[in-house]
């Protein structure tokens, strides 16, 4: 059966559980999975975006399973320059590789990819919506170290369009930690996917000054999304938040930062026992062999609901960009994952 992981709420507690599990036996090199045989598999990196992490930590992933992996080195090198449309760049790619990472600035486009090709389909980030990898390799880094996930975690910067802080919420709040947000007023966290978590029982509160972390298990800083607003939206708050040694060296408060990072964490942190942005870098190798593991072998089943046919309104939605309806799962489009209404 194919596997697809789009989004973070395509999956249970039991499945993360499963995947933090499995990367942990790969993270200490003991035998991890019987019938795993990716010798002949290929992995294909489908990437409209930058990347450095993502990218190249699925590939060393696929290569250290025994794998191959394919994908084009730039946008400019490939036919989108030539006008081509994103569905059939996708449909084109399926055919040569047996997994698929997909990144691209439409939210949902993930979502689309893996409905027009054969083959499993990872997202490796939809515009500003969702990075359930990343959240994988965040919330495994927190077990390693706090050995449980019912925590008190600030998440701190851009969680407007930082992707990767909507997937690790919504993380987060399956397995009970309380969440602070901290960001600028002009940058906070979606008021959806609050109302959505806070639904869950979680304690979410919000507010604009970072010295707050120091009360939190783990603080998560993110970098301003610069290239999704006006130049003259982030000269406004490109500064707004600085995690200073001087303010975290005495507290236990695990700093995280997916990368990469701008100015938002000074570099004298980097020597501290709590700074684990490099860490996060090192897990994610065993988190996604983890997962290459349960998708390539039909292990990872995701949840899928009924949908109907709408229009979405979200004009960074894919369904937008490739001129299509929608489909509408309890009052969300499918692909963006924003509220209709
Ligand atoms: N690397 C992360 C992402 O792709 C974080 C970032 O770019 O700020 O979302």
């Amino acid at each position: 059966m194919e596997t697809d992981l789009i989004s973070i709420r395509d999956l249970r507690k039991d499945d993360i559980e499963e995947v933090l599990g499995l990367a942990a036996k790969y993270k200490s090199r003991s035998p991890a999975s019987e019938n795993i045989d990716v010798g002949e598999k290929v992995l294909g990196t489908l990437f409209f975006e930058p990347s450095t992490r993502t990218r190249l930590s699925f590939e060393s992933a696929m290569l250290r399973l025994g794998g191959k992996t394919l994908g084009f080195g730039s946008v400019e090198s490939s036919s989108i320059m030539k006008g081509e449309r994103f569905s059939d760049t996708v449909r084109t790619f399926s055919h040569y590789c047996d997994l698929m990472v997909v990144r691209h600035p439409s939210e949902g486009s993930a979502r689309l990819a893996s409905e027009l090709s054969a083959i499993p389909v990872i997202n490796g980030g939809d515009g500003p919506n969702q990075h359930p990898t990343q959240a994988l390799c965040d919330l495994f880094t927190i077990e390693m170290d706090k050995k449980r996930l019912d925590l008190k975690v600030a998440l701190a910067g851009d969680l407007l369009y930082g992707r990767t802080v909507h997937s690790l919420a919504q993380a987060l709040a399956l397995f009970g930690s309380d969440i602070l947000f901290i960001s600028p007023s002009s940058l906070r966290f979606p008021s959806y996917l609050k109302e959505e978590i806070a639904q869950m029982g979680i304690r979410v509160e919000e507010d604009d000054d970072l010295k707050k972390a120091k009360d939190c298990d783990v603080l998560y800083m993110t970098r301003i999304q610069k290239e999704r607003m006006s130049e003259k939206a982030y000269e406004k708050v490109k500064n707004c938040f600085v995690v200073r040694k001087e303010d975290f060296e005495d507290s236990d408060t695990l700093i995280m930062h997916p990368l990469p990072r701008v100015n938002e964490i000074e570099r004298e942190m980097d020597d501290l026992p709590n700074a684990r942005y490099f860490d996060q870098v090192r897990d994610s190798v065993p988190v996604r062999m983890a997962l290459i593991d349960l998708i390539l072998n039909g292990k990872l089943e995701v949840c899928e609901g009924e949908t109907e046919k709408g229009k979405c309104p979200n004009q960074r939605c894919i369904t937008n960009v490739e001129s299509m309806d929608t489909k509408v799962e309890k009052g969300r489009c499918l692909y963006c994952e924003k509220p209709l209404d």
